[in-house]
C-alpha cells in the first residue's frame, strides 16, 4: 500500500499547510490533532483535508506525523470550515486561526475526556443566613449574594477556601455537580404588549423548526435600556432549548455585563455555561468540550466563544452588538459578530442582535433589508425616558471640570434622595503635566504623547505605551518649579465633588480603584443598596449595570468624543452618550442627564438630542454615503511598524507597489496618527473599495508574499479587515 500523505495547520505564522506522511493506517481525518516535527521543535497541529495517497517519484521528502492525538476529529466539520473562512477572509495564517478556536489546553495536545462538572449553590440555610448577617461580615454576604443570583464554579467566586469550606459546614451552601440539577428555576414574566410583538417577529422570523439548514435569519432588535430586550432572548432561549438545541450568547465583557449572565443562570440553572478568558485554562477545554457535546444547553461567552464546536446550534444572541470588544485588535484580527452571522448562514440558525444604539453596520444591513428589525421603544417599568440636555459652559468658571449648574444639580438630586453619576472617560488625575513657565508639556519617551499624571500613585503614566516614571518636581527644559497638572481625569473629578459634597459616599468606578476581583462587583452592590451617593465612571459603567436609584448622570467632556481621529468618532460618541444616559431613571423619579459642552451648536449633538438615535445615525449614514465610507464601502489597513523609523513606511510603499487592482483605491501609505508608540515607529496603508470580492482577491493574491519583500525583514505588519480603528 502506498503512504498516504495529509496537508496539517501547524501553529505558525505562516500562509500556508505543511504535507506530512501519516503513519500506519489508523484513521487520520479533518479536525484531528496530530503531533508533528517542525524546524526543531515537535508542535500540534490540526489535519486539514483527507489523506491522499503519496504520489512515488517527485523526489519530495515528507516528514512523518510522530502521533495521531485524536481517534475521532475534535474540530467539527463545521468548526473546520468557518476557521477556513475566517483565514480567508482575514487574510490570517490559517494555523494561527485554529489557535484562536481552541482553548489553550486542547491546542497543546491535552486530553478531551469530560470531567464531573461541579458548582456551588446556595440551600435555604444559606438564604435565611444571607438575610441575618450583620453588614460588616461583608465578605461572607458577597460570597452569599452572588450564589443567591445563581449557581458558580468555585473558581468564579471571590472567596478564600477557608470561606467556602465554613458556609459548607454551616449548610449555607453546597457543592453539585451540574448535569444533574433540574431545569428552569424562576418563571417568566407575562410579556408587555411591545414585547410581545417583537418576539412574535423573532419567531417568525425564525420558523417553529430552527432545523438544520432552513433556519438563517437575523433580527435586530432594536430597543433602550429596560425595554426588556434580555427578557426576549430567555424566552427565545428558551423556545431553542426546548427543541433541544444549543444557544450562544456573546457579550462584549464577561465581567462588565454580570447582570446578564446571572439573569440567564436564574431562568435556566444549570443549563448555563460561561466562556471567557478569565477561566483557567483546563476550565476553558471542559466549557469547550461540553459544548462539543451538547451537554451545555446555553453558553454565555466573549468573543472567542463565537468559534465554540456546538454539537446542535440553534440560536446566536449578540448583546450589544455595536460593541467594539467584539472586533480583535491583535492577531486574528475578526469581528466575533460578523463571524458569528457567516457560522450561522452556514449552519442554518438564527441570530438576533440586540442593542440601544445599532451599529451604523447592522443599521445599514437592515435598511437594505438583509436584517429584519424589532423595535422595543418603551421601559418596561413606565418609566419616561431621561431628559437629555446640553450645558454650555462656554464662559463659565470651572471647579475640577465641573461647572456651577452640574453642582448644584447633582446637589439637588442628592437632596431628593437619588444618586448621581459623573462619566469621564479618562483616568488619572490630569492628562498634561504644564510648566507654567515655558510651555513645557512632560511627554512620553517612548511615543507621540504626553504623560497623564496619577496623583494616588504619585507617578505620570502613558496611557498608550503602559510607561512610568516619578512626578518630575522640576521642568526638564527651563527647570522652572511651575509645573501644573492640566485638564481634567477621573480622579480630580473625585477631588473636586470631595469638595463640594463632604459627607457624601462617593466612589470612582475605573481600572486603577478596581484591580482586584469582586471589587467591582461589592461597589456595585453598594450603589444599589444606596450606599454610594456618586459614581464616577468610565468605559467600565457605561454599559450592562441598571442602577435604579440613579436619577442623575453628568457627562463631564462631551466634546472630547466629538473629536476622535476617524469617522466612526462621531458614531461612538452617539452610542456612548445614549448608552450612559440609559444608566439612569430605571424606577422611580425622572432622570436628568446632562452634558457638558463647550460646543452647543455641533449639529451631531444636536441631532442626537432633537431626533434621538435613530435619527441621528440616518443622517451621519447619509453624510457616509456621500463620502463613500463605510458601511458604503469596505476598507482594508494594512499596518507595519519598526525600531528605525522609516522602515515601516519604506516597507508599505513597496507593499503598495503590489497592491494594485481595478476598483481599489490606495490611501498612503502615511505615517500612522501616532508614529512613534513604545517606541516604535509606525505607518500605515488604507485599501478602500466599493466592492468586497475585488479588495478580498487583491488582498488575496499578494498578502501572502509580502513576507518576501525584503523591506519586510525589519518590519511587524499586520492586516486588518473591517478595522475599527483606523489608527
Ligand atoms: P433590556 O435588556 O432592554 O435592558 P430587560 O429585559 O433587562 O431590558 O428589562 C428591564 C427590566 O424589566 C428588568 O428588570 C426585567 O427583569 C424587567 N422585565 C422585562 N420584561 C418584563 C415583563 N414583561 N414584565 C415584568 N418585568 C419585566
Ligand atoms: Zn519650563
Ligand atoms: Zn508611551
Amino acid at each position: 500500500m502506498k503512504a498516504r500523505i495529509v496537508a496539517v495547520a501547524v501553529p505558525a505564522p505562516l500562509y500556508k499547510a505543511f504535507d506530512y506522511r501519516v503513519p500506519g493506517e489508523g484513521p487520520c481525518t479533518p479536525g484531528m490533532r496530530v503531533r508533528v516535527p517542525f524546524g526543531r521543535r515537535t508542535v500540534v497541529g490540526v489535519v486539514l483535508e483527507a489523506p491522499r495517497a503519496e504520489v512515488v517519484g517527485t523526489g519530495i521528502q515528507y516528514k512523518s506525523i510522530a502521533a495521531v492525538l485524536d481517534a475521532e476529529p475534535l474540530l467539527p466539520t463545521e468548526l473546520l470550515d468557518l476557521c477556513r473562512w475566517a483565514a480567508g477572509y482575514y487574510q490570517h495564517p490559517i494555523g494561527e486561526v485554529l489557535a484562536t478556536a481552541l482553548p489553550s489546553a486542547l491546542r497543546q495536545g491535552g486530553a478531551t475526556r469530560i470531567g464531573e462538572e461541579r458548582a456551588l449553590r446556595i440551600t435555604a440555610a444559606g438564604r435565611i443566613a444571607l438575610a441575618t448577617l450583620p453588614a460588616r461580615n461583608r465578605a461572607q454576604r458577597a460570597m452569599l449574594e452572588a450564589l443567591a443570583a445563581g449557581p458558580r464554579p468555585r473558581s468564579e467566586l471571590d472567596a478564600s477556601a477557608a470561606m467556602l469550606s465554613q458556609a459548607t459546614k454551616q449548610g449555607w451552601i453546597e457543592s453539585f455537580v451540574v448535569d444533574e440539577t433540574p431545569v428552569a428555576a424562576e418563571p417568566a414574566p407575562a410579556l408587555t404588549a411591545e414585547q410581545a410583538s417583537s418576539l412574535a417577529l423573532l419567531r417568525e422570523a425564525q420558523g417553529p423548526s430552527t432545523g438544520l439548514g432552513t433556519g438563517f435569519d437575523v433580527t435586530v432588535l432594536e430597543g433602550i435600556t429596560g425595554s426588556g430586550k434580555t427578557e426576549l432572548y430567555l424566552q427565545r432561549a428558551a423556545d431553542v432549548l426546548a427543541l433541544g438545541r444549543q444557544v450562544l450568547v456573546l457579550v462584549p465583557e464577561i465581567g462588565l455585563t454580570p447582570q446578564l449572565t446571572e439573569r440567564f443562570a436564574r431562568r435556566f440553572g444549570g443549563k448555563v455555561a460561561r466562556y471567557h478568558s478569565g477561566m483557567a485554562d483546563g476550565e476553558r477545554a471542559q466549557a469547550w468540550l461540553r459544548a462539543r457535546a451538547g451537554r451545555t444547553g446555553i453558553v454565555v461567552g466573549t468573543r472567542s466563544a463565537a468559534f465554540l464546536p456546538f454539537a446542535k446550534l440553534g440560536l446566536i444572541i449578540v448583546d450589544e452588538e455595536h460593541d467594539g470588544s467584539f472586533k480583535q485588535q491583535d492577531g486574528l484580527r475578526y469581528s466575533a459578530r460578523d463571524l458569528v452571522i457567516v457560522r450561522a448562514q452556514k449552519a442554518g440558525v438564527p441570530v438576533i442582535l440586540g442593542s440601544a444604539t445599532p451599529s451604523f453596520e447592522t443599521l445599514h444591513n437592515a435598511s437594505a433589508g438583509r436584517y429584519r428589525r424589532a423595535r422595543l421603544t418603551r421601559r418596561v417599568h413606565a418609566v419616561a425616558p431621561p431628559a437629555i440636555r446640553l450645558l454650555d459652559v462656554r464662559g463659565r468658571p470651572l471647579d475640577h471640570g465641573m461647572s456651577a449648574p452640574l453642582l448644584e444639580a447633582i446637589g439637588k438630586h442628592l437632596d431628593a434622595g437619588g444618586q448621581s453619576l459623573l462619566f469621564l472617560n479618562r483616568r488619572g488625575y490630569a492628562p498634561v503635566l504644564l510648566c507654567h513657565d515655558c510651555g513645557w508639556q512632560a511627554p512620553c519617551k517612548q511615543c507621540d504623547s504626553r504623560m497623564t499624571m496619577h496623583r494616588g500613585r504619585g507617578r505620570l503614566v502613558c496611557h498608550h505605551c503602559g510607561a512610568e516614571s516619578g512626578v518630575p518636581v522640576k521642568c526638564e527644559s527651563c527647570q522652572s518649579r511651575a509645573l501644573l497638572p492640566v485638564g481634567e481625569g477621573t480622579e480630580r473629578i473625585e477631588d473636586g465633588l470631595r469638595d463640594a459634597f463632604p459627607g457624601k459616599r462617593i466612589e470612582r468606578f475605573d481600572s486603577d480603584r478596581i484591580r482586584k476581583r469582586g471589587e467591582l462587583e461589592r461597589l456595585l452592590e453598594d450603589t444599589r443598596s444606596g450606599a454610594i451617593h456618586i459614581l464616577i465612571g468610565t468605559q467600565m459603567l457605561a454599559k450592562g449595570h441598571d442602577f435604579a436609584g440613579l436619577s442623575l448622570v453628568g457627562i463631564v467632556d462631551v466634546d472630547h468624543a466629538l473629536y476622535g481621529s476617524d469617522f466612526r468618532a462621531l458614531e461612538r460618541m452617539g452610542q456612548l452618550v445614549t448608552q450612559v444616559a440609559g444608566r439612569a431613571g430605571r424606577v422611580g423619579q425622572q432622570a436628568e442627564v446632562i452634558l457638558q459642552t463647550h460646543e452647543p451648536h455641533h449639529p451631531a449633538l444636536r441631532s442626537l438630542l432633537e431626533k434621538g438615535y435613530a435619527g441621528f445615525a440616518e443622517s451621519l449614514l447619509a453624510q457616509r454615503k456621500q463620502l463613500g465610507l463605510p458601511p458604503f464601502a469596505h476598507l482594508a489597513l494594512l499596518r507595519a511598524e519598526a525600531t528605525a523609523r522609516g522602515a515601516a513606511l519604506t516597507f508599505l510603499q513597496e507593499a503598495a507597489a503590489l497592491l494594485r487592482a481595478e476598483g481599489v483605491a490606495l490611501l498612503g501609505p502615511i505615517p500612522s496618527p501616532m508614529e512613534r508608540l513604545g517606541g516604535r515607529y509606525r505607518a500605515q496603508l488604507l485599501l478602500q473599495s466599493g466592492s468586497r470580492a475585488a479588495l478580498q482577491k487583491l488582498l488575496a493574491a499578494q498578502v501572502p508574499s509580502l513576507d518576501d519583500l525584503k523591506s519586510a525583514r525589519p518590519v511587524r505588519w499586520s492586516v486588518d479587515i473591517d478595522p475599527l480603528d483606523l489608527f
